[in-house]
């Protein structure tokens, strides 16, 4: 499953973090998913609480937070938020749309002790 591997990316993100930072405990993660990630945030959250058992974030509070899909719409010249990658343009419903935003996967926060 893709998001065990993420989910597994992120505890060594946190426990690099916890030795070059000096936590001990992280007690919220926020985490950044673009609409167009192709991550699930459920088997994201199912896989966290697994991936995390026995790390500094074992009882950490898992927050998802969900930006937008981006296109730029080369008939509309403008850019325009899509649900799905492969969408058409709402606006002209053109497929000439060029993916800009709404991709990435980040850690946005870490709450530590
Ligand atoms: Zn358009």
């Amino acid at each position: 499953m893709h998001e065990m591997a993420i989910c597994e990316n992120i505890r060594t993100l946190i426990e690099e973090q916890a030795r070059t930072q000096h936590f001990s405990r992280v007690d919220r993660v926020c985490l950044e998913i673009g609409a167009l990630s192709g991550v699930e945030v459920e088997a994201l959250r199912f896989g966290f609480d697994v991936v995390m058992r026995g790390s500094v974030a074992a009882d950490a509070r898992l927050e998802i937070v969900e930006t937008a899909g981006t296109a730029w719409c080369l008939p509309c010249a403008v850019t325009v938020s899509i649900g799905r990658r492969y969408d058409p343009c709402p606006r002209c419903g053109s497929h000439q749309v060029q993916v800009t935003g709404g991709e990435e996967m980040k850690i946005r926060e870490l709450e530590v002790t």
